[in-house]
């Protein structure tokens, strides 16, 4: 399994430095459970871990006038592992768009240098009634990572705005978002594309829009050119159009999706909703084997129940998982807090988001700690 972090460097008894980012809304709430649960491995497994908070977000842009402070930066570029809660809220909307909370996200992303977002989207069958498919086809399950390029493309292209003068006479402003991608970013993408296909079902599907954009047509020439080094792992190509309706028709076909910055934004969020909650899904960002990685769950700072302890926390303790398996280089820590987490929902604990299901089974209705405490029991 490819990894990524500092720890990689260090001895295997050395202390691993976790960087927290709780953010805003729900972030301190399911990063604390997070925390609890990273924990109990540390317990468990004997593993020394440290934890250090840093600000990011709105929170951040309060307490100091950024909502992406230089020394959150440079804690989190030192760390063996980042772990986020989510930004943003309505208190922080109107600011210009370089200090809204949002902006945070591009720039860490961006400073870490992680380029490769993984984001598992899972049927589980224990929640296959939550799925909004057919029931015949959230029957048959469906279990994708999606590798989302995440820093180039459209969201960080040439952009801008001008006023023009119709041949007509009539003023009108014209804005532009630029999508352009080099080899060496396609490349090292689809690598980890291509390793993880390999360590799972052996099938990559690249989706993107060859018919017309010519940056897609550099994404299949390059994922074809790579293909002859995985002979072992099925290639084929969908256009993304095609790709957010296949997923809804036959999601248990597909294993890894590769694609770009903007298309992966979209159809993970497809995916998320498929699954049956957002609050089930998390995240992997992932750069060059030496740096740390930067995990969080896939949802935002959810303003609408911020504070009111009913957050599912599974996300981000899923997100820990990751942490554990791909900057710590845990698979045992990794596998024993994600079989923790099925645990949970067979024996039918269930956060609001994931209540009125229509499904039978008799539910155990708790809130955020409560969730926790529940995977914490399984754990030990
Ligand atoms: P959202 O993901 O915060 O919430 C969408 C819906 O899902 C809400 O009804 C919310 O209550 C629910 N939800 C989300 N996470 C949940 C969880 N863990 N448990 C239970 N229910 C959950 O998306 P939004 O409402 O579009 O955005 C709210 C704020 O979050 C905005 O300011 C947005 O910019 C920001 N945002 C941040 C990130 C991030 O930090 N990575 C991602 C998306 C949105």
């Amino acid at each position: 399994m490819k990894t990524s972090g500092n720890v990689s460097k260090q001895n295997p008894g050395a202390v691993r430095h976790i960087v927290l980012l709780p953010g805003d809304g729900i972030g301190p709430e399911v990063i604390a459970s997070a925390r609890q649960v990273l924990e109990a491995c540390a317990v468990r497994f004997a593993i020394p871990l440290a934890f250090t908070e840093a600000a990011i977000g709105g929170a951040a842009y309060d307490a100091c006038g950024s909502p992406l402070p230089q020394d959150t930066v440079v804690k989190c570029c030192a760390a063996d592992a980042v772990l986020m809660g989510a930004v943003g809220g309505p208190a922080w909307d109107k600011l210009e768009r370089g200090l809204r909370p949002e902006s945070a996200l591009l720039g860490i992303r961006q400073a870490m240098g992680v380029y490769c977002n993984l984001r598992p989207a899972i049927i589980y069958p224990q929640l296959a009634a939550a799925s909004p498919l057919r029931a015949d086809v959230a029957a048959k399950g469906m279990n994708l990572l999606i590798c989302r390029e995440l820093t180039g493309g459209i969201y960080f292209g040439d952009r801008g705005r001008e006023s023009v003068v119709l041949p007509d006479g009539q003023a009108v402003v014209s804005a532009w978002d630029t999508e352009r991608y080099n080899t060496a970013e396609i490349r090292r993408i689809a690598l980890w594309a291509f390793q993880s296909a390999q360590a799972r079902q052996r099938h990559l599907t690249l989706v993107d829009k060859a018919n017309v954009l010519e940056s897609s047509r550099l994404w299949r020439e390059t994922v074809t050119n790579l293909a002859a080094d995985f002979p072992e792992v099925q290639v084929d190509f969908l256009y993304v159009d095609n790709a957010a309706m296949q997923l809804l028709r036959r999601p248990f076909d597909f294993d890894v999706l590769l694609t770009s910055n903007m298309f992966g934004d979209i159809l993970s969020d497809e995916a998320a909703e498929i699954s049956g909650s957002i609050g089930l899904l998390p995240s992997a960002s992932l750069g060059a084997a030496d740096r740390p990685g930067l995990y969080e769950p896939i949802h935002g700072s959810a303003p609408d129940i911020a504070g009111q302890g009913k957050a599912n926390p599974l996300a981000t303790i899923l997100s820990a998982a990751l942490l554990l398996r791909y900057s710590l280089n845990l698979p045992e820590a990794a596998a024993a807090v994600e079989t923790a987490c099925q645990a949970v929902l067979t024996a039918g604990y269930r956060c609001e988001d994931l209540r009125d299901t229509g499904a039978s089974l008799p539910v155990i209705p708790v809130g955020t700690q409560g969730m926790t405490e529940a995977v914490l029991s399984f754990l030990k």
